[in-house]
Formats: C-alpha cells, structure tokens, sequence
C-alpha cells in the first residue's frame, strides 16, 4: 500500500483507487471498473435470494478476521468466507500506526530487552485499571510471541521494537524500517489469505447471524453487491467486524459524553457484529469503555502515532509549556490535554525522531506537521511563547542527559532533542477504540449472559470485550487480533470436527 494512503483517502477518496490499494489482485480483479456505489435495483429487479455453504464463515476482514481466516486455512478448514462491508479487506487495521506488542519474543532477545509474559500481563492489566478479564490478559500475552513467530512465518517480519504508553520495556514490535504496522501487516496477510484460497466477498455487509432451534449459530445473512440476501450456512460463524467507533447512535447510548468527538476509525466500524451477536444470545461487556487518543488531529481525524511520544516527542500546551508525562496511559494523557487551555497541546518533535518514523514523513506531506529550523522559529510558526518552548526542550534534556528527575514522572522513551529541524503536530483527544464487545473466553467463544457458550459463534478483535478493561494499551489492539484471531479459527475447526 502506498505510504501516501491515509485514513482520510480511505475514507473519501474514488473507490477504484482505494480497492487497488486495499484489495489484493483476485479481488481487484472483481472490482474492475466499478465506481461508487450502484442505486439498488427496485424491488422487483432485486435478485432472489441465495443460499451457499461453507465450513467457517467471518465476518469482518479486519486484522482478526484475516489472521482469523488465514489460520482456519492452515489447520486444514476448507471452505472458509470472508465477508466484508466496505470497498476491501483491512478495516481499522489498515490504519494501526505504531505496532504490535509482544514479550519474550527473538527480536528482544536479539536487541537485549529483558521482558516477561508476567510483565507485559501485569502492564495490560494495569494499564486496563484491574478491569480486564485476567484469564484473557493471561492468554494474549502469554501466546503473544507465537503469533510474532507466525506472522514472522507469514512473510510480515516485525523486529523493529519501540517504547509504548504503559509499556515497562520496549516490546512494540514494527517492520524493520520502523513504519506504520497496518502498511505492512495488512498486504501481507491479504497475499497470505489469497494465496491459501479463502474467498473473500468485499461489499457485502452481514446483517444477521442464523440460529438453529437449539440456539447454535449455523450461518449469517448477508447483502451481496448486487443486491441479493444471501444466506451463507456456515459450521462456524467468528465475529471479527471491528469496533463502533463510528456509530455516533451507539457512542451516545454507551458513552455519551465523547459521542461528538473526532474519530480515528474507519467509517464501517459500527459496531455491527456486537448487535447481531447479541441478538443471537451474546452478551455484551464494557460497553462504556470508550478510548479517547490523546493525539489526534482534530480537522481529519488522523492520528499521530504514540511510537512518536515513545522515540523521544514531548507535548506542549497552548502556552508552550510540557503539562503531562507523555508516556502515561491514553486516558489519562487524554485528560490532562483537556485540561490545558484551549483543550488542546503540540506533539513536538526533533530531526531524530522524524526519521526513527516513517509515518513522521506522510505527516510533514499531509500538512499534519508544521516544521522550522529552530525551536524559535517553530513556536513563532505555532504561536507558542519561545522561551517557553526553550526552556520546556532544555528542561526534558537535561533528564535524558543529566539523569534529572523528570517534573512530570516521565521515565520512558527519553530521548535528547538533538539540531533542528524540529516539529509540532496540533493535537486533541479523538474517539479511538471500544474496550467493550461481545464478551468471550480463552477459547474465542461467545457467551451468554451466565457465561455459556453459543455453540457455533466465536468472535475476535475489536469486536469483542472484556480483555483490555477500562483501557487499552498502544499496540495491544493488534496483539488482541493476531493472537484470537487465529485462535478462534483454531477453535471454530476444533468445534467442527467434534459436531461432525
Ligand atoms: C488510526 C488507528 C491506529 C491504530 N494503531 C494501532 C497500533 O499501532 N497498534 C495497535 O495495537 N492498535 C492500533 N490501533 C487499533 C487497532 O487497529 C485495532 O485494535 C484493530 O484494527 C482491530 O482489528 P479488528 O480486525 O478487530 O477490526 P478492524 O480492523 O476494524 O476490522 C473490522 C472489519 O469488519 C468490517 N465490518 C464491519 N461491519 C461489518 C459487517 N456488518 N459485515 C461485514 N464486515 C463488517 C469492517 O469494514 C472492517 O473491515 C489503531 C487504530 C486506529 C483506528
């Protein structure tokens, strides 16, 4: 994918150009001359409903429903669908700016990071407020370093480790070159599905799960592109449909009080796979749980990666002024911002930390960033007090250098601001990610309200609640989806053959 593609162009740019860089060749080759979205044929044209079967179907090809589906195919599933709502494969996912967190990895090893899957557990679960479901927490973090290795095995190689929020060892694992994860990870799992023969349907929004007599979800309908219900039976249904973070009904139902903030979210993230699993006997867990981004451009909704924070950046008020440890969880590091005047701060930024990150480029062609040569000049630019500026760059050195204690707490990712030039993003808090879903367990199976499992529906990702608590720690999205994605698959196939 092109590193000029950004979370707006997704949004709103021509459909032809977006699938070409969302979609991989096979499905490309299907969208071939379709432009924006046909009329509905009237009623009488619609085409009869359709049934087709297959062993698992997922709904939602995000992250966990690729990782999902590319597992199902690897442990011998053969007839495995992909149903997608928007113009192609990827979601939220495409987008995942900084990493994937992982412990007790190789490429830790290599780079000499001491770390525990206990460690890593113990932050999430902090970093959650002690609100997440221990068992899941366990799970993640103890299989983290597999699905690295795995993904590793994939072709998607990410042995490039920075320093996250929350974190107590670097352990966000990025592509070599230090780029934005979804750019990497994305194209390759879609090669991986291609080449493994799941198929994929792109525009083709599930609407309902079916259940048998017994209560056990036996398949899902869904709106083809050209306008057919169609029934997909399915031994196995995984809910991987993401977030929804863009449903402003929902966000004001659930969590009312940030329902009019910007999103980082891709507008297909609605929260879709959450209702038709409830509908089917799923309960649903930490709904309220909404995460804000603490930076988040507030004109497109971009979001400024915390791999940024965690290379070295600091944040800056209106008055010029550090306010906050920037490696503080998202919620507080949110709250502090809108306490500032004005509710919102400057994610500032040196030569070195531009070039540790790739995704520091697309903001300077963006016009995300505003650059100067000097930090006199860059607060000039931004109409920030200078001395103020000066003196907030030469207090941060002086504990990266001297070993001073930090005023604001900050002990991670302390990196000296070297020459200019230097950088400044306007930033505020933005809607980014729901903690809350269906409610699963270790075995990625959906539950009910007393805690048993529907027979047949698993779900995987964003769309699932429970694990991260109250809030989520940068890189452990990514993390969540690659190790239950697959595990779901995994334990979907397990279902099928016993039912056979
Ligand atoms: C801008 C941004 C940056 C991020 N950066 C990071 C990061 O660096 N590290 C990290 O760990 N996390 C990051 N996250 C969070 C991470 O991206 C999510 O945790 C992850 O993408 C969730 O994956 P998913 O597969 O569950 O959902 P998604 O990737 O959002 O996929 C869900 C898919 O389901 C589809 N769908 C929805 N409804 C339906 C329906 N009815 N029928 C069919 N399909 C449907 C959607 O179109 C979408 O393609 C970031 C998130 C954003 C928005």
């Amino acid at each position: 994918m092109p590193a000029a593609l950004d979370r707006r162009s997704f949004v709103k740019g021509g459909a032809a150009s977006v699938a070409a860089m969302a979609l991989g060749t096979t499905a490309l080759a299907s969208l071939a001359g379709c432009g924006p979205k046909q009329e509905k044929a009237p009623d009488a044209e619609k085409p009869a409903p359709q049934v087709e079967a297959y062993d698992i179907v997922i709904v939602g090809a995000g992250g966990a429903g690729l990782a999902a589906a590319l597992a199902a195919k690897q442990g011998g599933v053969a007839k495995v669908l992909l149903l997608e709502k928007g113009i192609g494969s990827g979601g939220n996912t495409n987008f995942s700016s900084s990493g994937m967190n992982a412990s007790e990895t190789r490429f830790q090893v290599k780079d000499k990071i001491e770390d525990t899957n206990e460690l890593f557990a113990e932050d999430t679960f902090k970093g959650g407020h002690e609100l997440g479901e221990r068992t899941l927490v366990d799970f993640m973090c103890s299989n983290s370093s597999a699905a690295i290795d795995w993904l590793d095995e994939a072709g998607i190689t990410l042995d490039n480790i920075t320093q996250m929020g929350g974190a107590s060892v670097k352990r966000c694992h990025r592509p070599t070159d230090g780029s934005a994860i979804g750019k990497t990870l994305i194209p390759g799992l879609r090669d991986a599905v291609e080449r493994e023969g799941v198929e994929t349907l792109v525009e083709t929004p599930a609407t309902e799960l079916v259940v048998d007599a017994n209560g056990a979800v036996t398949g899902v309908k869904a709106q083809t592109k050209d306008g057919a219900e169609t029934t997909f039976e399915a031994k196995a249904v995984i809910i991987a449909a993401g977030g929804f973070g863009s449903n402003k009904e929902m966000l004001r139902k659930y969590r009312p009080e940030v329902a009019d903030f910007v999103t980082t979210n891709i507008p297909y993230t609605t929260g879709d796979g959450m209702i038709m699993a409830q509908k089917a006997g799923a309960e649903l867990v930490l709904m309220e749980q909404v995460q804000t981004h603490p930076t988040v451009e507030q004109t497109t909704g971009a979001l400024i990666a915390e791999g940024i924070r965690g290379g070295g950046a600091i944040l800056i008020n209106s008055e010029g002024k550090r306010f906050f440890n920037e490696m503080e969880t998202r919620d507080a590091v949110s709250e502090a911002e809108l306490e500032q005047p004005g509710k919102y701060a400057y994610v500032v930024y040196d030569q070195q930390v531009y070039e540790s990150n790739l995704d520091a480029v697309s903001y300077d062609e963006r016009g995300l960033s505003v650059k100067a040569p000097t930090l006199a000049e860059l607060a000039s630019k931004i109409k920030v007090d200078t001395a103020a500026l000066e003196e907030a760059v030469a207090t941060y050195n002086a504990v990266t250098t001297d070993g001073a204690t930090d005023p604001f707490g900050r002990t991670k990712g302390l990196i000296a601001f070297g020459s200019g030039p230097f950088y400044a993003c306007k930033i505020a808090p933005g809607i980014h990610y729901c903690m809350g879903g269906i409610r699963i367990d270790e075995q990625s199976r959906a539950l009910d309200a007393k805690g048993k499992p529907i027979a047949g529906l698993y779900a995987a990702g964003e769309s699932t609640g429970g694990l991260h608590g109250s809030n989520r720690l940068g890189g452990n999205g990514v993390c969540d989806t690659m190790v239950f994605g697959p595990n779901a698959a995994e334990q979907a196939a397990l279902y099928i053959a016993k039912s056979a």
